[in-house]
């Protein structure tokens, strides 16, 4: 299948050529021809399958016939939970609207200055791309005007929910037009995402995207037990000098603790920043372009905060801190294995982590194949419970080092291994316990 058959405009065909991209991914094929023809949608998507490009494209063309009215809000309207992504998806609208040259965007979020955005409102914009709550900020002020919104994107739908947004997407939503289009992605369309849907939505057709199995091979997924943080420091600094790393993004619990990781990566001569909610966003935009730019070789950060980050040149994630939600695992580790490239995703597991362990290869349904470093193997030690026995190859390449990471291959322990898709139901994932309200919009 190519792009020309989607029925796109001519100039977003350009602008898709210029990006080099030939065939349209599998969420693009589906999502964008049900979007032209005037479909609301409920897309099940994850970050890497190209979701953004299959929202942004049929949008545009929607809106390619410029009409421009003086005093008009903007026609199309996406949010995303985080500002990262907010700036993320910008940039995709400006390149696939490169052809436009009228085409005026703002992005709307939290932690920049909030007279700067007023003033880029005074002029028409025709795309707003914002977090929920700066959106909420300006609506109140009377500064923007929903009512000619056209098209209305949840990005990350599940996301924004966690973090608290239910109630200011609501009031957003309540601002647009009961005749607007509405476009929903999500990682899952169950529970909360499915009750916010079936209120915003108006006979959606529902497309679910399979994370197709070759996409997922191209991230090789490791598990490294340490003993304490020590332990877990060493096996990092190793980590971080073998062959065939590029830049690394790693992971740590809180705020905190990216900040000393990083700094304490930088007194070893490690070309490292940190990343989270408490940054000011001036200086989180300065860290990611100078990410972008490979001049910092280590991204120490929060889930929250290094969302969406999409750099070519991340050849690993290392979970310093294994993440508190199975679902966040996955985000991580789509941090790597960007543009077509592989990536290498390590989770460091302490004594008292191995519980987080378990409900990653639990939702994932792979089993992580366990690592050890010469000279750095985890004392042994008794398991604090079996570890499921499912996919994968555990540890079966690697000695078993007589650690709590026990090797794989144990049949005994086979009875009641988790399904593939044996993801916890919404009702059993804890909520609100993470909400990074720095990171808030
Ligand atoms: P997303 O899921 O929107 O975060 O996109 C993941 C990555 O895929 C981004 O780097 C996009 O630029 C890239 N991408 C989007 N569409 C295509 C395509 N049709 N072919 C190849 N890469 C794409």
């Amino acid at each position: 299948m190519t792009f020309q058959s989607l029925g796109l405009a001519d100039e977003l065909l350009k602008a898709i050529e210029q990006t080099g991209y030939t065939t349209p991914t599998p969420v693009q094929q589906q999502a964008i021809p049900a979007a032209i023809a005037g479909s609301d949608l409920l897309v099940s998507s994850h970050t890497g399958s190209g979701k953004t490009a299959a929202f942004t494209l049929p949008s545009l063309h929607k809106i390619i016939d410029r009409r421009p009215a003086p005093g008009a809000g903007p026609r199309v309207l996406v949010l995303t939970p985080t500002r990262e992504l907010a700036q993320q998806v910008e940039k995709a609208v400006q390149t696939y609207g490169k052809a436009l040259r009228w085409l005026n965007t703002a992005c709307l979020v939290g932690g920049a200055p909030m007279f700067a955005q007023v003033k880029q409102l005074q002029r028409q914009c025709d795309v707003v791309v914002a977090t929920p709550g700066r959106l909420l900020d300006h609506l109140n002020r009377r500064k923007i005007k929903l009512s000619d919104v056209e098209v209305l994107i949840l990005d990350e739908a599940d996301r924004m929910l966690d973090m608290g947004f239910a109630e200011d997407i609501d009031a957003i939503v309540a601002a647009t037009p009961a005749k607007r289009q509405t476009l929903l992605f999500s990682a899952t369309l169950d529970g909360v995402v499915g009750n916010m849907a079936a209120r915003m939505t108006r006979n959606p057709q529902r497309i679910e995207i399979e994370v197709a199995q070759q996409d997922r091979g191209q991230i090789e997924q490791r598990l490294m037990f340490a003993d304490d943080l020590g332990h877990k420091s060493r096996l990092l600094h190793a980590l971080l000098g073998e062959d065939g790393m590029n830049q690394a993004v790693v992971f740590t619990a809180t705020k905190k603790s990216a900040d000393e990781l990083s700094l304490s990566l930088q007194e070893k001569g490690i070309a490292a920043a940190a990343l989270h909610g408490d940054m000011h966003q001036t200086q989180r935009n300065r860290t990611l372009d100078r990410l972008r730019q490979g001049r910092i070789g280590v991204l120490v950060a929060t889930d929250v905060a290094a969302r969406g980050i999409d750099v070519a040149g991340i050849s690993h994630v290392i979970n310093f801190d294994p993440p508190r939600q199975a679902e966040d695992y996955v985000h991580r580790i789509g941090r790597t294995g960007r543009a077509g490239r592989d990536g290498i995703a390590i989770t460091l597991s302490g004594p008292r982590e191995t519980g987080l362990i378990r409900a990653i290869e639990r939702f994932t349904g792979d089993r992580l194949a366990v690592h050890t470093i010469a000279g750095m193997e985890p004392s042994p030690r008794k398991p604090s419970g079996p570890r499921p026995a499912g996919a994968g190859n555990g540890g079966r390449r690697f000695g078993n080092g007589g650690g709590y990471g026990r090797p794989g291959g144990d049949s005994r322990r086979n009875a009641g291994g988790y399904s593939r898709d044996g993801h916890p139901t919404r009702s059993e994932r804890s909520h609100g316990d993470r909400r990074d309200r720095g990171s808030r919009g």
